[in-house]
């Protein structure tokens, strides 16, 4: 093959460790990785200074979608050049089955929404809101269809979201079967609504009450069923933006008991705290889980510097400001979630790596590499290796910008992250040996992304 393309002269992650080195491109693959200088190719980007990662893998986000009439400010063209802005070159977003409906038209249909306006690469999770025996009986299809796994809402039943256990149990048997990973929004149910109701009963409106109707042992709790009832029915499975610290040991645990139990963690847990509940504007931060302590916070990152977590996400649920301050009355009503897929490598970088917390290699495990393993992308993706997808992001470790409402792409109009300090910005992202984003402008047309049909997860992936 030809070589077209190589990123010279920087420091490029690779999975043995970070090196100087050429990464050699060709047909949207990497085909080499030589000394500094002895790369040939017809177009040379000169990455001196710049660290060469594998482009970001965020493998939870939530483009187009609605809460109460809202819309999220990302479609998925948006949506997808702010991910390859943010140094991603793959997403994982979310096809819903509808109750009634069977799990391949919610699949049809979110492809059909993204399929011709995709600026990266993308794959979906199915959502399965309905399980019985027709549903069971497509998990196969599912597998041949490029779906390595599914996610299970614990919490939800007014928005036709919750499956409850039983019907939990034997969607884990389905997918346990055909080797397929079971992800879970881990709340309690029941202690939720009860709080809220408690809570709203009383005028207790406010921000701050979203956080208290959510406390912790609802997660905890749920976390710790959905570990037995996927145990019990051999499946993997994996527990969507944990935020809590017992929770985490009960992950830590099972896998420690060699079982397939993973978890993520989202960017605003490891950069903020539930201070910002006392906010004026903390409807802004309305999000589920909520945000939690510093001492959580600490937990999370000792958790992903022992390896115990699988990768980190943003959870992106792009609502504009003025999106979250129409349903601001009462927190019952507030759009939930914060845009973070442009700011993944930033924070992680910053609050990771500058802090000490984790080094270089463990953030990129945790924005590429295990994703990749994880959810059925590697070996085409996740790594910078000869054979894999040309997917670089080429980050510039000195440049430092203090976040605002600018550091958006589109009219989001906030950051959850105002006023941050952040080092660590991606300069050019490459997809598949296309320069798609240089110094945040998108060069390329909508509908370059390509579907990812996924595998199963590779199983055992991770852990030191
Ligand atoms: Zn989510």
């Amino acid at each position: 093959m030809a070589a077209e393309l190589v990123v010279a002269n920087g420091t490029a992650v690779l999975p043995t460790g970070a090196v100087a080195a050429d990464v050699v491109t060709g047909e949207g693959r990497i085909l080499d990785v030589v000394e500094p200088g002895k790369g040939r190719a017809a177009r040379i980007v000169d990455a001196r200074d710049r660290i060469v990662l594998p482009g970001g893998i965020d493998a939870h986000v939530h483009f187009l979608i609605g809460f109460m009439g809202q819309r999220s400010v990302y479609d998925f063209h948006s949506g997808t050049v702010a991910a390859l802005r943010g140094g991603n070159t793959a997403v994982i977003d979310f096809a819903l089955q509808r109750r009634g409906r069977s799990l391949m038209d919610g699949l049809k249909h979110r492809r059909v929404q993204a399929d011709r306006h995709v600026a990266c690469d993308y794959g979906l999770h199915v959502i399965v809101t309905d399980v019985n025996s027709a549903s069971l009986a497509e998990v196969p299809a599912m597998a041949q269809a490029g779906v390595g796994s599914f996610k299970a809402y614990m919490v939800y039943e007014k928005e036709q979201l919750k499956v409850d256990d039983g019907p939990l149990h034997d969607l884990m048997r389905a997918a346990g079967r055909e080797g397929l990973l079971v992800g879970l929004h881990a709340e309690n149910a029941s202690i939720i609504d009860q709080e809220t109701a408690r809570r709203l009963a009383a005028g207790e409106t406010a921000p701050i009450f979203h956080a208290l109707t959510r406390p912790m042992i609802a997660e905890t709790e749920a976390i710790s069923r959905a570990l037995l009832l996927a145990e019990d029915a051999g499946c993997p499975v994996h527990i969507f933006h944990l935020a809590s610290g017992p929770g985490l040991d009960l992950v830590a645990a099972a896998r420690a008991r060699g079982r397939p139990a993973f978890a993520e963690t989202c960017s605003h847990y490891l950069a903020l705290t539930d201070e910002a509940y006392q906010r004026p504007d903390a409807h802004l931060w309305v999000m589920s889980p909520p945000l939690r302590d510093a001492a959580v916070q600490a937990r999370l990152w000792r958790g992903l510097a022992a390896g115990e977590l699988a990768a980190v996400t943003s959870d992106d649920a792009s609502y504009s400001a003025d999106a979250k301050r129409l349903g601001a009355a009462s927190f019952a009503t507030t759009a939930n979630g914060v845009p973070g897929v442009e700011h993944r490598l930033p924070l992680l970088y910053t609050h990771g790596v500058l802090a000490g917390r984790i080094d270089l290699m463990r953030l990129t495990e945790l924005w590429s590499a295990w994703p990749a393993q994880l959810f059925g992308l590697a070996p085409a993706k996740g790594a910078i290796r000869p054979g894999a997808d040309a997917d670089l992001a080429i980050m510039d470790p000195q440049q430092k910008r203090r976040m605002d409402a600018s550091c958006n792409y589109g009219a989001i109009g906030y950051t959850a992250f105002e006023g941050q300090e952040l080092s660590g910005w991606p300069v050019m992202t490459i997809r598949r040996g296309q320069v798609a984003v240089e110094d945040g402008r998108y060069l390329g047309k909508a509908g370059e992304g390509r579907y990812l049909a996924r595998t199963r997860p590779m199983l055992p992936p991770l852990g030191p």
